[in-house]
């Protein structure tokens, strides 16, 4: 596709002033005036919706097309959610606006909305608090940790290092490396789960917490989590649980009864809002009754008479991490969600999450090579070890479903699988789109063995083909210079 510049015209105009109101000069300072023409494109309007209306067509998103991308839970989000979240009564807010000042009541309703979904994240998590306030996955789980740092100063605990399993998602020992803590690396066994035997030696009296997800970043549920929280608990460390994928385990089973202390979700996955293109947000942290006091300031309070406020009294806590009150309008719609889909549909979520991944896993096992011997939860992840026996790559099987219209799986995640591909069909899709992406996976597990190369010229059907991803990286060009005129 051409770039707009290159379809300019000198002289060409979307808009034609009247006569002669393009050469008045404008009415700045000359100080402030441009001394050469800015060097815009010229179009007809036409042209200009033309080449945007295009340009969007090229997005790859769920509204459009199937996109299994493991640990990301692309699914589809309900309309009704997005409606919720541009009510003008919500959308013309300003956290400003004057909280409980004498006839200072404009903000009530926002506040109950967060109260409210508070509670229902607490319920959800088994947690006894929960903050709204964390931007993303990785920042609720920053905050998690600058908790439980806060908890073990108080307490007067020497605690240096976090053990996060093998598998972990990057953002993990990512979190624990800013707040100022070691990363002690377990390694996962044969089953893919945690080496309890290495755990066992890795916890000491310095072990201020293990970072767990469950299911893991395999799609494999831990069952053992209570007797390692015992291990935990007995050397006062804290246990975290990384929610951000919580579609498995919906209206099943909380963090908190399977001995977490602290959890944090990602609204942007599992609760409405679309995940991808770089936000916006929101990780809320959950935490049980002794970090109560640690959460990040402001709190919304429910007062004795009924309304609502935001209390900054907390001595004890670890103060702010995000201007106002998070992102709201994630929370809008996670709260819509909510209350749209209820309990029981909670637990449909999570019940066809599962089904389907295990539908796929069970339809591509004997073509691939799957992590898991039994069941998976929400995800399936596989090893394209196989197909490298034919010189052919993840990364190939990746491109050319692109050329099919499927936006790949996760790849090259998690680290310890050679290969890997992840799975997550995530519980909004029908059993037809499974189908025929099971069918595309299997037709190219063959074409991998007759015709390696055609998986190695993919992707065709792009604007831009397959690119030297070194030289992208080394030798950037990113500057468009126009010819000159
Ligand atoms: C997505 C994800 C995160 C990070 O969430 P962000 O909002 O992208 O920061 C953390 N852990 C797991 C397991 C995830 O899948």
């Amino acid at each position: 596709m051409k770039l707009i510049y290159e379809k300019s015209v000198p002289g060409r105009r979307a808009v034609r002033w009247p006569e002669g109101a393009e050469e008045s000069p404008a009415q700045l300072p000359s100080s402030l005036l441009r001394e050469r023409p800015a060097e815009l494109p010229e179009l007809a309007e036409v042209e200009v919706v033309r080449h945007f209306t295009a340009l969007s067509r090229l997005n790859y998103s769920v509204d459009t097309h199937f996109y299994p991308l493991g640990s990301c839970t692309m699914k589809y989000n309900p309309k009704a959610c997005e409606a919720a979240a541009a009510l003008p009564g919500l959308t013309d807010l300003h956290p400003l606006w004057p909280q409980l000042r004498p006839g200072g009541m404009l903000t009530q309703g926002a506040l109950q909305i967060l109260y409210e979904t508070e509670r229902l994240l607490s319920e959800i998590t088994g947690m006894a608090e929960v903050t709204l306030q964390p931007l993303a996955g990785a920042h609720g789980e920053l905050t998690g940790v600058m908790l439980m740092a806060a908890y073990h100063r108080d307490r007067g605990n020497r605690k240096t290092h976090i053990l996060i399993p093998d598998s972990a998602h990057g953002t993990n020992p990512a979190s624990v490396a800013i707040a100022g803590y070691e990363v002690v690396t377990v390694p996962s066994d044969a089953s893919g789960r945690m080496d309890l035997e290495a755990f066992r030696k890795a916890v000491n009296a310095e072990t201020a917490s293990v970072m767990m997800t469950s299911p893991s970043t395999l799609g494999l549920f831990v069952a053992n989590s209570r007797d390692i929280a015992d291990l935990v608990h007995a050397v006062d460390g804290l246990m975290y649980y990384d929610g951000a994928n919580l579609n498995a385990i919906l209206g099943r089973c909380k963090p908190a009864e399977m001995g977490f202390d602290i959890c944090h979700l990602n609204l942007h996955k599992t609760f409405a809002t679309p995940h991808g293109g770089g936000g916006p947000g929101s990780g809320p942290v959950g935490v049980i009754e002794k970090l109560r006091p640690y959460l990040p300031i402001s709190r919304v309070i429910r007062q004795p008479d009924g309304t609502f406020a935001l209390d900054y009294d907390a001595p004890k806590s670890i103060g702010y991490i995000a201007p106002f009150y998070g992102n709201f309008g994630v929370i809008v719609r996670a709260y819509a969600y909510l209350l749209m889909i209820g309990r029981e549909g909670l637990r449909e979520v999570s019940h066809l999450a599962v089904l389907n991944a295990n539908y796929l896993q069970e339809k591509l096992r004997p073509h691939f090579e799957a992590v898991a011997a039994g069941r998976c939860m929400h995800e399936c992840v596989f090893s394209g070890r196989r197909l490298a026996e034919h010189g052919v790559l993840t990364l190939d099987l990746a491109k050319a479903l692109i050329d099919r219209g499927i936006h790949p799986p996760t790849v090259y995640f998690p680290l310890n699988v050679p290969e890997a591909i992840m799975i997550e069909p995530t519980e909004t899709e029908t059993r037809e789109t499974l189908d025929r992406f099971a069918e595309v996976m299997i037709e190219l597990a063959g074409l991998a063995k007759s015709d390696p190369e055609a998986l190695k010229r993919a992707p065709v059907t792009t604007p831009v083909g397959r690119l030297d991803e070194v030289a992208a990286a080394r030798n950037m060009d990113l500057v468009f210079q126009p010819s000159p005129v």
